[in-house]
Parts: structure tokens; sequence; C-alpha cells
């Protein structure tokens, strides 16, 4: 029943070897050369928006908390301009050469062809914004800016502490339909809990994350530094403090299975939003057009790999019914989302801050996906015709850089497993 979202969604002995491989083999080497595209290694998004939550939140000064935007252009000319060193040469004329195509995409607004840029106005008014699971950047304010996600990789980055559990502890307190405490870890996921599936789903997925990131800061830990370099690579102490079952009494195996599931979760959306990018009005536009279509090409090899994967979750089973309370539920998940995503306006260290935002607006935008089934439905197959359902280049982005996140954690869990069976040797 692994992926049967039944009443018994804990009891479910989860087939992990069989999603290990398929990403391992299929998904994964795939979606990293997508991602390293131009069309989805820049993102657009505002890292200065205020904590709408509390006042009192301190100003990171960790300086792997950093994050490098594209604004830093001129920053590089001037480099590029004054110093005659052929490696600060080199790197500064890179860094305006990515951050100038960077810009270019703003200008052109990704993923929109002219056709569907006309009829803007018009979809306008099919844009269910009520069907939104989280809340986006405004891309017009002046304050957000271009990432490069390649320049800027997910890792450690030293926050930790009260700050980084205050978040975590609003987020599961406060905004995960079950009283927790991060200081006094419960097993919400306890058969006896009490929550329906629906909520107990939710704090999987939220668990999963976590488990997530506190996978890429166990794979990418600051090993050493010098003077000249800084040496990045697996911590397996880290790993096991946060994920060995006697050093976690039982809950980092678990804290493991929720990532599983949460990269069902999205895996399944991909493969339901197929028939979006099938569309020939679709492009991933960036104006290089060759590259373009070569990458649209390997887009809908993704999707037609993680459409064929044989045990796919069955979402149907949440939110079932259209009668009052399924509906309630559906907004109250909706809006306990949402809420999630502003906490991240509140997570001090600007790169955690930076992939926080990420991951949750990309797990939004699977959650949209696989709530608005009948929209996608209505998408006439073949005729350019404006689609009944739309993501923006935002949504698509951190979809595709969220999914990207989930199933680098799924390849690290097997590389800290052969580091650990070593060590036993
Ligand atoms: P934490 O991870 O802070 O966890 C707090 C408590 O939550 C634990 O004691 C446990 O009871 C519970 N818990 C832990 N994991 C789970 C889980 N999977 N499911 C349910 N409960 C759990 N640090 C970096 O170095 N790099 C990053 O990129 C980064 N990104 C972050 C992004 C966000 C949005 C946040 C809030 C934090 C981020 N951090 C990052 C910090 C990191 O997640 C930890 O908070 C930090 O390393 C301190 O870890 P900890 O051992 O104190 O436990």
């Amino acid at each position: 029943c692994f992926c049967q979202v039944t009443g018994t969604l804990d009891d479910c002995a989860c087939d992990v070897e069989t999603i290990d491989r398929f990403n391992n083999k299929e998904i994964f080497p795939k979606l990293q050369k997508l991602l390293s595209s131009d069309y989805f290694r820049f993102y657009k998004v505002n890292l200065n928006n205020p904590c709408p939550f509390w006042t009192d939140h301190s100003q990171c000064g960790l300086k792997y908390c950093a994050v490098k935007p594209c604004t830093l252009v001129s920053f590089s000319k001037f480099i590029h301009l004054i110093f005659s060193y052929k490696v600060l040469e080199k790197a500064a004329s890179q860094d305006i050469e990515e951050c100038e195509k960077a810009e270019k995409l703003g200008a052109v607004n990704g993923s929109l062809s002219d056709e569907t840029r006309q009829a803007l106005q018009e979809w306008k008014k099919h844009d269910d914004e009520s069907d939104r699971f989280c809340m986006l950047d405004d891309e017009d304010s002046p304050k957000s800016q271009y990432v490069d996600l390649l320049l800027n990789p997910e890792r450690f980055t030293g926050y930790k502490g009260p700050e980084a559990w205050r978040i975590w502890n609003s987020i599961y307190e406060e905004n995960c339909f079950k009283p927790y405490s991060v200081k006094r870890p419960l097993n919400p996921l306890a058969s006896n809990s009490g929550l329906c599936v629906e909520k107990r789903a939710f704090f999987r997925l939220i668990s999963g994350l976590h488990a997530s990131i506190n996978i890429h800061l166990s794979a990418r830990y600051l090993l050493d530094e010098n003077w000249f370099e800084m040496k990045w690579g697996h911590n397996v102490s880290e790993f096991q403090l946060r994920f060995d079952k006697e050093l976690t009494e039982g809950e980092g195996p678990k804290r493991l299975r929720n990532l599983y599931f949460l990269y069902l979760i999205e895996l399944r959306a991909l493969a339901k939003i197929l028939p979006y990018f099938e569309r020939p009005a679709f492009h991933l536009y960036t104006g290089q057009h060759t590259q373009d279509n070569e990458n649209k090409k390997l887009l809908l090899e993704l999707l037609h790999v993680a459409k064929s994967f044989p045990l796919h979750f069955d979402e149907t089973a949440l939110f079932a019914g259209n009668n009052k309370e399924a509906m309630k539920l559906k907004e109250d998940f909706k809006l306990t989302f949402k809420n999630i995503s502003r906490i991240m306006d509140c997570v001090e260290c600007f790169k955690c801050r930076l992939w926080g935002k990420l991951q949750t607006q990309g797990l939004g935008s699977a959650l949209k996906i696989l709530f608005s089934e009948r929209q996608i439905d209505a998408m006439p197959n073949t005729s350019n015709t404006n689609p009944s359902f739309q993501l923006s280049r935002q949504e698509i982005v951190s979809l595709f850089n969220a999914f990207g996140r989930i199933s680098t954690s799924v390849r690290e869990l097997e590389n800290f497993r052969s580091l650990l069976s070593n060590l036993k040797q």
C-alpha cells in the first residue's frame, strides 16, 4: 500500500529500493542536466520581504549564508576593469556573462510564447488564485532579483540554534495541524494520533522537506577551511546524528520515509502535468532557439519517465468527496501551506531562505497540480488556444528545482549508505 494513501497511511511498508533504483538511474541524471540549463538556473526571488510574524529577528552574519545575486554584475565589471590577474578576470567575465543572461531572461518573461503573451489578459481571468498553495513573490517588485542557483548551492551554512528552531517550531507547532514541540519531539505519525489522513500527509511533507535540507547540509558540509580554499563534503557523523535509529530514538528512519513520501508526491505532480508541457505553444523560452528546443525535448523525456513509474501515489483519497467537510479541509490545508511559505521570510540566513522559499514554492506548485485535475484534463491537446491551467515561469522553475533537491537527497542517501558500510568494514 506504499503509494496508496489510505486510512493506514503510516503503516505502509516503504518500497524504498524501487524508488532508489528509479531515481538514481532514470530521474537524477536527466534532471541534473535540465537544471543546469539557463531556463532553470535563474530564479527570481525577493529575499528582502519583512518577516510577517515577528519583528525581533536578527540579521544573520554567517558568511556561508550570503547569496550572490545578479546585481553584482556592475561590481564584476569593476573587478574586470581593474584587475589583470587572469584568474580573477576569468571569474569576473563569467559572472558578467551569466548575470547578463539572467537579465535577458527577465526582459522576455520566460515561459510565455508571443501568442500566449497576447492572451495574457484573458488568462488572468482563469488564473485561479485561490488554487495556489503558496505565496509567490511579486516578480515585478524592484526588490526581486535573479539568483543563479548553480552559484549558490544548498549546503552547510552554520545556521542553527534558537533562530533555526524558532522557524521549525513555528512550522510544526502552529502550522502543521499538530501541537508539536521541536524541543520535545513527539511522534505525530503514531496511528493513534487521531489526525485524519490529509493532516498526517501534510505533516509528512513538511517533515520530508526538513529531512531533505538536513541531508544536504550533511552531504555538503564544510570539512575544512583555510585562506585559500574551503573543502566541502560528506560528514557521516552529522548524518548519523540526525538520522540514525539509535541516536534519534527511532525518529530518524521515519523522517527518511517522509522524504520518500515527499518524493512520491512531487513525482506524481510531474507525471500529471505532462500534457501542459506537451502543448506546441509551450516553450522553455530563453531566446536560444536550438537550446530551448533541446531542453523541451529533455523535459518531456523526463516527464515521460516520471509517468512510467509503476508505484504512483494516489492522491484521489485526499479530500475525497465534494462534501462541505472535505472542502473546508482543503481550504485549511491551503491556508496552512501558504502560512509556511510566508514563514520562509523569517529565516535569517539568506542562503537557507533562498532554498527554503524555492522548495516551499515548488511543493506549492506540485500541490496546485495535484488538485487541479479538472483544469488539466480540460486542456486541449494540440491546439494553441488558452489552456485552462497555467503555471508561471517562477512556478515551473521552483517545481523542477524543488524536485531536484529531493531527487538529490535520495541519491545522497545511497552515498551515505556506502560510506557507512565502508566505515563498518
Ligand atoms: P533541527 O534540524 O533544527 O531540528 C529541530 C528539531 O526538529 C529536532 O530536534 C527534531 O526534534 C525535529 N526534527 C528534525 N528533523 C525533523 C524531521 N525531518 N521531521 C520532523 N521533525 C524533525 N542549515 C544549513 O546548514 N544549510 C541550509 O541550507 C539550511 N537551510 C535551512 C532552511 C530552513 C527553512 C530552516 C528553518 C533551517 C535551515 N537550516 C539550514 C538549519 C537546519 O535545518 C537545522 O535547523 C540546523 O542545522 C540545526 O539542527 P538541529 O540538529 O538543531 O535540529
